[in-house]
Order: structure tokens, then C-alpha cells, then sequence
């Protein structure tokens, strides 16, 4: 298995299960059987990037105390983008004090006072939409088209979300006295790094909290951005702090002293390793994990539409999404004509240029997490699953994968227990709506689930039984910041959005 898997034939002569070969030539431009799209790049003239970012601490700008910086680099291209500081110990130490010190006055503002606040970041964010999901784009990889009608939207939706509640806590806990906890430790991934930092921060400062947040280490840019916009806001020093750096910046970050949260978003693994950090501390902590999603198909679904639910339920964001429906089951009466369907769908998507708005999959966020889904399709080759990939020529630079399909998979496979986090489907039938629950709920997580069918009591029967936080019908991938979010089991624990985001960022009593 090449680590750079390039041009990918699909075509039905192919022998199944056959690993895909490099392509010698290697050309930038997808290729699909369809239309013949003209280039519709996104201009970038507007972006302007700083060589270098120093650290957001206490409303300032400030260089690592021991001055290392780490390049963030554009996995489309692997040019580099600007150097970001590398936060040390005593730096981080220096961002909690400075959240501390904030939180005394930031605490006591009146609800209405931090609401403006929260408006203020909200409306500055809009203003800066089209600079923000660029530089999204750039430094994450993915299409400019989700960036710009997905990430951005949401990020503005909530925090005008949050603004609604910041005076009107009462009213979401009556009777119960709430308040705010205290300076919160967040980590955040990075398949959504502006929305992650969004879902932290909004409930986090709405509820009188501060907050000192670490960015993941591929995807830094668009957090500094905010950095800029927090300050444009107004907002008082040291209510936001942005602490950039890698795995051990986190890991300090998380065992501080000092605060009274950590709220995380990552993989199970460091999930558990941060339970085990705080266990019989005091801080209160929030998990939101990984996830490996069953998007079931009845036979009497609505075929085209639920195509599209599957297809965006797996390669939108390529597939870097914690509640990915990376495992369909369709009921085995319509297997055939739903794969043939589903099949020439994925012919069609392209792939490429993350900043193209015709782009349908851009790049994967980086050469480890590149690394990590070949080996995993590999073993689905290995273990005796079909692979097909659509056919698309890959560019010669970056990191690429094409949306790649498996039929014949055991629920035994390694691709259908384990989180691929790429472009990647594992396809399983069912008989019965029984056995359709049992392998949906044969998974070690419990973050989300997709049912297709146009009995509306079966939906209803079937979601009282996937044991997914959440459970979407007829559709795929829809946000509220209304609606909660969160899982069960390895999935995390805690929920973001809603009332009950909120509540985890206040004491009741
Ligand atoms: P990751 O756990 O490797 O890293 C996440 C963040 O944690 C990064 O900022 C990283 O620097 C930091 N980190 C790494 N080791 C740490 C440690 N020991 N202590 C503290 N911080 C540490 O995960 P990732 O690869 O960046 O993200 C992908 C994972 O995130 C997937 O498993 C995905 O399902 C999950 N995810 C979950 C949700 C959700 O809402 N449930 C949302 C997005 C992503």
C-alpha cells in the first residue's frame, strides 16, 4: 500500500478488493464522468497571514517563553503557512493566571453587559466570513464551499446563540441559582477548528466563565484570527486566552491547577488519558470522543435522497467528522440497486483543490492522519472486504485520499469497529429492523446514527433503540445550537448546545 495513494480506477473490470496503484502522472486536476467543470477558485486576496503568531495571553499578543514556534502548513499543497508559538509550561501557567484575574470582574458583569460581548464576536465574525473560511480552508484542507455555508454560518449561530442566554441563565435553570464555575481548560481537534472553538468558548463566556483554550496543532490559524477579533471586540483582557502548541501543551494545559474545567474534544485515547489525569481532582470535565455512526437504509426510503444523506454523511470534511456515518447498513432487499446508485454517486464527486467551490472532498488534514487511514484500508483489503474508490486523479502534493467504499465487510473487520476518520465507508446489510439495531448498536461508541424510511413510527421505534446521543431522520449531518450534542459510552460524556450545554458550564444548586 503506497503511502500516497494517487489516481484510483474503479472501474468495474478492476478485480474486487484490489489495492489501488500511483498514478505515474499524477495531474492536479479531478476528473469526473460528468460535466467538465471550468476552475471556480475562491480569491484569497483578501487573506492576509502573519508570518508568525505568538500566543493570546491577557488580551495580548505574546511571544513563548521560550521562543519555539512549529510551522502550520497547507495539506493541499504542504507549503508552509506561518510559523505559530509553541506553548511551554510556564506559558500556559501565565494564561490561567491571566483567565483568574479576569474571571473576577467577568464573573460579576451583569448578564446583558456579556451579552453584548458575546453579539459583538458573533456579528465581527460575519463580517470576517469570507477571510475566516479561507484560511479554514487553507489550513485545514477542507472544500471552501463547507467552510463557507457550513463552519461559518454555525460559528456565527453560536455565539448569537449564547448571547441569548448570557441574561437569561435564570430562566434556563429556574429556581436553581446558577453560577459561573470558574477558568475552563479546552482542547480542541482539528476537522472544525473554528467551530470547536466556538462550541467551547460561547457557553463558556455566556455563563460568566473564562476560558484559556489550546487549538489543535495542524489547524491554529483561524483561532489566532479570533485572537484579532476578540480584541476588536473589546473584550476584556484575559476572558479569552489562545495557548497554541502540541499534544504536551495539552497535556499541561489539562493538568493546570487553577481550573475549574476541562472541557475536551479529541480522540477516545486522550480522552481517557485526561480522565485519568483529573480522576478525584474536583475539576469537572466534559469528553466529547470519537464515533463510528450507523446510517441505516430501509427499503422503502426515498433512494436518491437518502444517496445524498450517505454521501454527505461519510465525505463531507472528507470524512474528518466525529459523527460520520461511516457505517451504512442497508436492508438486503435493496442492496443492490442503493450500492449501484450510491457508486455512481461517489464517480461524480470531486476532489481536489480545497479552495475550487466545485470542490466536493479537498484534502486530508495532515501525513499522519493520511497515514493512519491507509492503514486501515489496507487491512479492510487484508481481511477480505471489497474496496472501491472513485475515480479521480489525485494532485501530486499534499495529502489525498479518494472516497473509498467497502462491500463484503464483517462486523469483525477492523473497518467496522474502528474510527477511520477519512473518506471511508463500510457497507453491511440487514434483514429486519431488529437486526438493523443490533448492528448498529455493535459498536464500542455511541455518538450519532442515521435512519432512512418513510414509516414515521419506525423512526421513532428505531431511535428509542440506537444508542447514539444523537439520531437523525431523513437527513444527515444537520447542527442546531439549540440542540444538544454528545454521546454515549467511548463517545464522551457531556453535551454541547442547548440548555444542556449550558449547564455544564454553571454550578446549579
Ligand atoms: P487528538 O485526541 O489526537 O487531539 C485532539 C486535541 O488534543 C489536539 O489539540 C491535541 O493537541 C490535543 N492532545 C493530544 N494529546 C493530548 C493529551 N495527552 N492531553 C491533552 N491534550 C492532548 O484527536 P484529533 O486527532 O485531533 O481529532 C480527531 C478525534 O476527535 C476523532 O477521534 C474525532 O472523532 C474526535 N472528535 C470528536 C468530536 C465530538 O464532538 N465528539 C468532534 C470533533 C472531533
Amino acid at each position: 500500500m503506497p503511502t500516497r495513494p494517487q489516481t484510483i480506477s474503479a472501474r468495474p473490470e478492476r478485480a474486487a478488493g484490489q489495492v489501488p496503484t500511483a498514478d505515474p502522472q499524477g495531474t492536479a486536476a479531478p476528473e469526473s464522468p460528468g460535466f467538465v467543470y471550468a476552475p471556480a477558485p475562491e480569491a484569497t486576496d483578501h487573506v492576509r497571514l502573519r508570518d508568525r503568531y505568538a500566543l493570546f495571553i491577557g488580551g495580548r499578543f505574546e511571544d513563548p517563553a521560550d521562543g519555539r514556534h512549529r510551522l502550520t502548513i497547507n495539506p493541499a499543497t504542504e507549503e508552509p503557512l506561518a510559523e505559530v508559538a509553541e506553548a511551554g509550561p510556564a506559558d500556559i501557567t501565565r494564561a490561567v493566571a491571566a483567565a483568574q484575574r479576569a474571571f473576577l470582574s467577568w464573573s460579576r458583569l451583569a448578564g446583558a453587559r456579556r451579552a453584548r460581548y458575546l453579539f459583538r464576536l458573533a456579528r465581527l465574525v460575519q463580517e470576517r466570513t469570507r477571510e475566516l473560511a479561507v484560511v479554514e480552508s487553507l489550513d485545514g484542507g477542507k472544500p471552501i464551499r463547507e467552510a463557507r455555508d457550513v463552519d461559518l454560518p454555525l460559528v456565527a449561530q453560536h455565539l448569537f446563540y449564547h448571547a441569548g442566554w448570557a441574561d437569561k441563565l435564570e430562566l434556563a435553570f429556574p429556581g436553581a441559582a446558577p453560577r459561573p464555575l470558574g477558568v475552563c481548560g479546552q482542547v480542541i481537534p482539528w476537522n472544525f477548528p473554528l467551530l470547536m472553538l466556538a462550541w467551547k468558548v460561547a457557553p463558556a463566556l455566556a455563563a460568566g466563565n473564562t476560558v484559556v483554550l489550546k487549538p489543535a496543532e495542524t489547524t491554529p490559524l483561524t483561532a489566532m484570527l479570533f485572537a484579532e477579533i476578540c480584541q476588536q471586540a473589546g473584550l476584556p483582557d484575559g476572558v479569552v486566552n489562545l495557548v497554541t502548541g502540541g499534544p504536551e501543551a495539552g497535556a499541561r494545559l489539562v493538568g493546570e491547577p487553577g481550573l475549574a474545567k476541562v472541557a475536551f474534544t479529541g480522540s477516545t485515547q486522550v480522552g481517557q488519558e485526561i480522565q485519568r489525569t483529573l480522576a478525584g481532582s474536583g475539576t469537572r470535565l466534559t469528553l466529547e470522543l470519537g464515533g463510528k455512526a450507523a446510517h441505516v437504509i430501509f427499503d422503502d426510503a426515498p433512494l436518491d435522497q437518502a444517496v445524498e444523506g450517505v454521501v454527505d454523511g461519510i465525505y463531507f470534511n472528507q470524512g474528518h467528522v466525529c459523527c460520520a456515518g461511516s457505517r451504512l447498513l442497508v436492508q438486503e432487499s435493496i442492496a443492490e440497486p442503493f450500492l449501484a446508485r450510491l457508486t455512481e454517486r461517489i464517480r461524480r464527486l470531486r476532489v481536489g483543490d480545497p479552495l475550487d467551490k466545485n470542490t466536493d472532498v479537498g484534502a486530508i488534514n495532515s501525513r499522519a492522519q493520511l497515514e493512519r487511514i491507509t492503514t486501515l484500508v489496507a487491512s479492510g483489503v487484508e481481511e477480505g472486504a471489497q474496496l472501491f474508490q472513485a475515480p479521480c486523479q489525485l494532485p501530486t502534493r499534499g495529502f489525498w485520499f479518494p472516497p473509498s467504499l467497502f462491500t463484503e465487510v464483517a462486523p469483525s473487520h477492523r473497518i467496522a469497529r474502528e474510527e477511520i476518520f477519512g473518506p471511508v465507508l463500510a457497507v453491511l446489510t440487514f434483514r429486519t429492523a431488529q437486526e438493523a439495531v443490533e448492528r448498529a448498536n455493535n459498536t464500542r461508541y455511541g455518538l450519532s446514527a442515521g435512519v432512512w424510511t418513510t414509516k414515521g413510527s419506525r423512526i421513532l421505534w428505531m431511535a428509542d433503540r440506537m444508542r447514539a446521543g444523537v439520531v437523525w431522520a431523513n437527513t444527515y449531518n444537520r447542527f442546531d445550537p439549540a440542540a444538544a450534542f454528545g454521546g454515549f459510552r467511548e463517545s464522551g460524556f457531556g453535551r454541547e448546545g442547548g440548555p444542556a450545554g449550558l449547564a455544564a458550564y454553571v454550578t446549579l444548586k
